[in-house]
């Protein structure tokens, strides 16, 4: 196949197929498939916008049945290490999120037993009803299917459920790479087949929510199961057109039981840019500075990358495994204008909300990640008595009182 015609075709907006994608991605010089892909990006953008959403990354529970082999975040039932976040926590970091202009949380977290989706409904309408505007963009697909087991609902009913408690919005987590041989390897397959995954997703565009799309990269798939991976999403967004966006990180290996290294720069570029030549049917893709670090992020946006994700004001899970990169609003702003974008606040939606804020107010400079729970803090959360314990060790711990 022609290098030269494949850029072509995707210059004259034709569609790649499996083959031409697989010759781009291994073989077109790294320049051109960066152009080929800020093309794509202009094309879609023209207006030369980059956004960025002010919300906060909360970890609500890092106690985990799922136990992924990549993953340094978790914490087994009954350890001395595992948390709950109680309501009042939650609405505090609520609270911190607002001061900064934020307008959302990305609520994620462990596949805990002892949090059946009455603890989730209970959580959520709480939420709404001290903070009506704010928006819930929680529970990546796992957690739905997690919580499908819990409460014997099927995937539609708990979907329906979190809706009427106050959910606006699905992240993409919990993706990995949408092959079941990979996902057999990382032992994430329990958690969620390829096919479970996607159905969540198309359950949840049915029922009028949009959702990201995600793919981690780099543990124990070929170059092949990247490209089934994009290519499934585009067969679902072509269904659904519920995708507002991917984002594609690659796997940080400290402290995992997975071990091994990780991409490069240059490897996350290439991966950048062939999804937004293969992902035509997607509008938006992220820049994954939180683990690529700001400077590739930065370049991200020579390489098809439109939005600068989330303001970082607290980090649990790429930290556990080794990376911890911080950029506040200023600091975001700082790298798109370098880069020559316009720099622009969006919601869940991606539709502009603004200017950034510290323009218009002064907002304090988070400097620093917070975290889920300071370390040493053992205290439990109140209200997860209030729902019957599943796991033998919540049952102990509520018999012996700690
Ligand atoms: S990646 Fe998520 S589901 Fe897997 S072990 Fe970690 S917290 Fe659990």
């Amino acid at each position: 196949m022609n290098i030269d015609a494949l850029g072509a075709k995707v210059r004259t907006g034709g569609r790649l197929d499996r083959a031409e994608a697989r010759e781009l991605y291994l073989h077109a010089p790294t320049a051109l498939l960066g152009q080929l892909a800020d093309e794509v990006r202009a094309r879609k953008h023209p207006e030369g916008h980059v956004t960025y959403i002010i919300d906060r990354n909360v970890n609500y529970t890092n106690v985990c049945v799922a136990r992924c082999n990549f993953c340094a975040f978790y914490r087994p039932v009954g350890s001395s290490e595992g948390y709950v976040l109680g309501f009042e926590e939650i609405f505090r970091k609520i609270e911190e999120t607002i001061a900064l202009g934020g307008v959302q949380l990305l609520l994620q977290g462990g596949h805990n037993p002892d949090l059946p989706i009455e603890w989730y409904e209970d959580l959520f309408r709480a939420i709404k009803q001290r903070y009506p505007t704010f928006k819930l963009h929680a529970l990546s697909p796992p957690e739905v299917i997690h919580l499908t087991r819990t409460s014997r609902l099927t995937a539609p009913q708990v979907i329906e459920r979190l809706i009427a408690a106050g959910l606006d919005s699905i992240p993409g987590g919990g993706a990995e790479i949408l092959v079941d041989r990979v996902r057999k390897l990382l032992n994430c397959y329990g958690k969620a087949s390829a096919d479970e995954w996607l159905d969540v997703m198309r359950h949840a565009h049915q029922h009028g929510l949009r959702t990201t799309a995600t793919m981690m990269y780099g543990t124990v798939e070929t170059i092949d199961e990247r490209l089934e991976h994009l290519f499934r999403l585009r067969d679902v967004q072509d269904e659904t057109g519920g995708f507002t966006a991917f984002i594609t990180w690659s796997y940080q290996p400290e402290h995992t039981e997975l071990g091994g290294g990780e991409a490069t720069g240059l490897e996350y570029l290439r991966t950048l840019a062939i999804a937004r030549l293969v992902l035509d049917n997607f509008d938006n893709l992220q820049a994954s500075w939180v683990t690529q670090g700001g400077k590739v992020g930065q370049l991200s946006l020579a390489y098809g990358a439109n939005d600068m994700g989330s303001v970082m004001i607290e980090e649990n899970v790429v930290r556990a495994a080794g990376a911890s990169y911080c950029m506040d609003e200023i600091e975001i702003v700082r790298n798109i204008e370098n880069a020559g974008f316009v720099a622009k606040r969006r919601n869940m939606h991606y539709e502009i909300l603004g200017d950034p804020i510290f323009r218009e107010r002064a907002v304090p400079r988070m400097l620093h990640l917070a975290v889920a729970r300071a370390d040493g803090d053992t205290s439990r959360a109140p209200e997860v008595v209030n729902y019957p314990a599943r796991s033998a060790a919540e049952k102990k711990a509520r018999l012996t009182g700690h």
